[in-house]
């Protein structure tokens, strides 16, 4: 699929630009201000033009239609519509196009044609850039950008692209996917192709670079995020995959930043799952790299992964940004829960938390006896919102830019769903967790039962602690609800 966005700037001494706050309905680009953009859509094909340029069809075609994409995008998230005929409509005409846009892209072409508009596409700069390779959501995007004039850019927002970093650096706001290192050409005003084509790591927060690589996950997840966090020191957090392509490609981005002056000091890991811990050996040896780890995850991978030193909860890792001195700080938190030695990275000077496997920006998190404790994941997520982060960098999908309200959500709803538990066995007096799944997963897909089942039984185990079930050593539990509903929570 492509996806057409605009970068808007003006020309000068110092480029200003627009961004919009996302979600962005066509974009999958996390919850942080991003560009205005949107998915192709098939009215921008046949919206009116100006004249037939002569060249290749297709090529031609394909370009008046991203154009047409990004303006109308642009035209959503600003109110600033860059077409011929808009001096002459009503503030009124403006507003309800700019509504007829934003809630159904076909009405919004309809009504563009009526009014007798015509896109100013002349305008448009068409730059292609292509994501991350190996990202997930892998897609074209064509970046756009754009001359606006002064009163334009007042009237859209723009702002300075070094204001822009400026906030991203505090950790007062999250700035999606490629658009940091967008922002730096163009506060350096370097927005050409040649720039523009190279294949920039996602940079989710100052000095933390992000890989996603194809891994042994559980679905809907494909990919586990790896994370080179530093400078001119750095380490490498997730040695998440173990096949060979994609080993390749992180020993060359290991490579490359080492070309650049980047000393890798170690290799991370947040705990011992195989999506996780898959690359581990393999880039031990073909990077030279010590692994670290808590004791806990080397404890379950004793025989399989060598540790060479352990990281505990508190301790600091050091890392130089430059050669100047300046430094950031990478904290160990520990977070059992989801495994007992699962360690959460936490930068303070930007507030970004790698979480690893504690959150998910997609699918869901599994807790479960062998490896979990349901009461100490709901400990580690409070422990986690204390932090007060600003973003949340999670091992399978986006940026998380409200941590609080995530990890609230999270909590409530595994409090929810033990609720269900609890409701499922006082109806059946006692059960195993087969037995309880179809009544307290009624709303999740069978395909999902077996692992809900596991899911179930670190529920349950929870529930016995809090003296809300008895554990009957068969695998199966007992309620001690006097009533259908049961006991009321304190
Ligand atoms: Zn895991």
């Amino acid at each position: 699929m492509t996806r057409a966005a605009l970068l808007a700037h003006r020309s000068g001494s110092s480029a200003r630009v627009v961004l919009a706050r996302g979600p962005h309905p066509g974009l999958h680009w996390g919850e942080g201000y991003g560009l205005p953009g949107d998915a192709l859509h098939r009215s921008d094909t046949h919206a009116p033009r100006r004249e037939r340029r002569v060249g290749p069809v297709g090529e031609l075609d394909r370009e008046h239609t991203s154009h047409v994409t990004a303006l109308r995008a642009f035209f959503v998230a600003t109110g600033v519509l860059l077409a011929d005929g808009a001096s002459a409509l009503s503030p009124d005409e403006l507003g309800s196009l700019q509504e007829a846009f934003a809630s159904d892209v076909a009405r919004g072409a309809t009504r563009f044609a009526e009014l007798g508009l015509v896109w100013a596409t002349d305008r448009v700069e068409r730059l292609t850039l292509r994501r991350p390779r190996g990202d997930v959501l892998r897609e074209e995007v064509i970046v756009c950008t754009l001359e606006l004039g002064r009163e334009e850019a007042d009237r859209a927002q723009a702002e300075d692209a070094t204001r822009y970093l400026a906030r991203w650096a505090k950790g007062a706001i999250a700035l999606a996917d490629f658009v940091p290192a967008l922002l730096r050409r163009a506060a350096a005003a370097q927005l050409d192709h040649a720039a523009l084509d190279a294949d920039d790591p996602h940079e989710p927060a100052p000095g933390v670079r992000m890989l996603p690589v194809r891994s042994p996950t559980l679905p809907p997840a494909a990919h586990t995020n790896m994370f080179l966090v530093g400078g001119r020191t750095a380490v490498l957090v997730e040695p998440a995959t173990p096949f060979e392509d994609e080993l390749d490609r992180i020993c060359e981005w290991v490579e490359e930043v080492e070309a650049h002056g980047t000393v890798v000091l170690a290799i991370c890991a947040t705990h011992h799952h195989p999506d996780h811990i898959g690359g581990a050996v393999a880039l031990q040896r073909r990077l030279g790299l010590p692994l670290w780890g808590h004791a806990k995850t080397a404890e379950a991978l004793v025989g399989e992964v060598e540790f060479d030193d352990l990281l505990e909860d508190g301790q600091h890792i050091e890392l130089a940004l430059d050669e100047e001195g300046e430094t950031m700080t990478l904290e160990c938190v520990h977070t059992p829960g989801h495994a007992h030695g699962h360690l959460c990275f936490y930068e303070p000077s930007s507030r970004a938390l790698i979480a690893g496997d504690m959150i998910a920006g997609v699918g869901s998190i599994l807790v479960e006896k062998h490896d979990g404790d349901m009461a100490l994941y709901l400990a580690s997520l409070e422990r986690m919102k204390a932090l007060g982060a600003a973003c949340l960098l999670p091992a399978h999908g986006g940026v998380i830019v409200d941590p609080s309200a995530c990890l609230d959500h999270y909590v409530a709803h595994r409090l929810a769903r033990e609720e269900k538990v609890a409701a499922a066995l006082a109806t059946l007096g006692e059960g195993s967790p087969v037995d309880l799944v179809p009544s307290a997963y009624a709303d999740t897909p069978r395909m999902l039962w077996p692992l809900a089942a596991r899911a179930l039984e670190a529920h349950l185990i929870h529930l016995h602690a809090l003296g809300r079930a008895v554990d009957l050593g068969d695998g199966r539990y007992a309620t001690t609800a006097t009533t259908a509903a049961g006991p009321k929570r304190p």
